[in-house]
């Protein structure tokens, strides 16, 4: 994988450019595609921006949302677009496998493969051009440096700036977690310079859930929260009965993994979900428990070192069953 500023010469020849996130993108993986799906059309380029699945309904304010492919349905445009295209942006993942159904075409595909993304050990092999950089706090944080590493600052407006604060926020948790660096604060505030209404988007992305998932998540910190205070850990594990009954839909059970962290002493905390395909796993941590070697060792996934995920074939009880396993092995660091 070449750096990615090598694109910067070519990147003023307009041209057919695929842009994919990761499937089921959240604020950071939509906002960051749509942020620079904005600026590459006013470079000339010709955009097509494709995920490999559905989303979170409440990302659909966002100015370029209703022009996104979802592969799993609009799988003939995706691909028709991935054979014209010169470049394909692969953002805010580091392995094919995490576009899913998308996966293979990806692979075969003939064009320019270019990498931008903050989750660990990215798989290089698969990119030309690319950056990976845990440090940053964002995908969205990589496209505003991109742009302003590009000499294009003065490209940056309401629409861009709208799409790339709504990742920042999101996966800064509102500029709390620890990659909220001075450059994060300084990305902020040339977004608030182009008008962006920062309250109304932090509104559309947490104020705009339906009364079922209150009342959910209600049931959930009754019924399927356990804690583990010999390993400082708390696990929530939901039932496919509740997400039933409860009529749970694609982004409702964003952001639960981190209520349990509010708990004095807790330092890692545990989400799984009996999903269709597979069990779903995530985890957050506080201070030095690495959960990205954490879901890479025991669920066959990946991501940061404060929040992870994973999948598991397993049934939820058996999966349950190997999480508490774990905890076991890894006691010592989870004191
Ligand atoms: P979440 O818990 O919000 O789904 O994911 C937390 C972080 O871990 C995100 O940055 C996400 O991209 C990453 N992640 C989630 N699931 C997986 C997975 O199955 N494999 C890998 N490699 N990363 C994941
Ligand atoms: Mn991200």
């Amino acid at each position: 994988m070449k750096p990615i500023t090598d694109i910067f010469p070519i990147l003023r020849q307009p041209a057919k450019v695929v842009i994919t996130m990761h499937q089921k993108p959240d604020a950071d993986a939509m906002g960051s595609s749509l942020g620079l799906a904005h600026y590459l059309k006013k470079l000339g380029h010709t955009i097509t921006v494709v995920s490999p699945t559905n989303w979170a309904p409440w990302l659909n304010w966002m100015p370029g949302a209703a022009d996104v492919l979802n592969y799993d349905k609009e799988r003939d445009k995706a691909q028709a677009a991935l054979a014209e295209a010169t470049w394909l942006f692969c953002l805010d993942f580091n392995i094919f496998h995490r576009t899913k159904n998308f996966e293979q075409d990806l692979y075969k595909a003939q064009c320019l493969k270019v990498l931008i993304d903050h989750h660990r050990e990215p798989d290089v092999n698969s990119f030309d051009f690319g950056i990976s950089n845990p440090a940053k706090s964002s995908t969205c944080e990589m496209i505003f440096d991109l742009i302003l590493a590009a000499g294009d600052e003065n490209m940056l407006d309401k629409e861009m700036s709208s799409c790339l604060y709504a990742g920042l926020i999101a996966d800064t948790g509102s500029f709390r977690f620890d990659a909220t660096t001075p450059a994060v604060h300084y990305m902020a505030a040339r977004l608030m310079e182009q008008g962006i209404r920062h309250t109304e988007i932090h509104s559309l992305l947490f104020d705009n859930f339906l009364e079922n998932r209150l009342r959910f998540m209600g049931h959930v910190f009754s019924h399927r929260l356990e804690f583990f205070y010999e390993y400082n850990t708390a696990l929530i594990a939901i039932p496919k009965y509740d997400l039933l009954k409860y009529e749970i839909k694609t982004g409702d059970t964003e952001g639960l993994v981190n209520f349990p962290l509010s708990v004095q002493g807790i330092k890692l905390a545990a989400l799984v979900i009996d999903r269709e395909e597979e069990r779903k796993w995530s985890f957050r941590s506080k201070d030095n428990f690495d959960c990205n070697t954490f879901a890479r060792t025991y669920f066959n996934g990946g991501g940061h070192f404060n929040a992870s995920g994973g999948g598991s074939k397993d049934s939820l009880q058996e999966t349950v069953s190997k999480f508490k396993q774990a905890l076991k092995e890894n006691e010592h660091l989870l004191q």
